[in-house]
């Protein structure tokens, strides 16, 4: 049993493509972009943790 036995569930789609970081984070469901934030806020998603080196 190696590799993906559990693959076959992998059916549901819950990201799909970003229209505004074009990344597959677009939650389908809750219509929000995991990566963005896009559809939650018109603002670009950040976060200060993220900010880390360099700021
Ligand atoms: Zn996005």
């Amino acid at each position: 049993m190696k590799g993906t036995p559990s693959m076959g569930r992998r059916q549901k789609k819950t990201h799909i493509r970003c229209r505004r970081c074009g990344n597959n984070s677009f939650n389908y469901k809750r219509k929000v972009c995991v990566q963005c934030g896009f559809g939650k806020s018109s603002k670009l998603r950040s976060y200060k943790w993220m900010w880390k080196a360099g700021y």
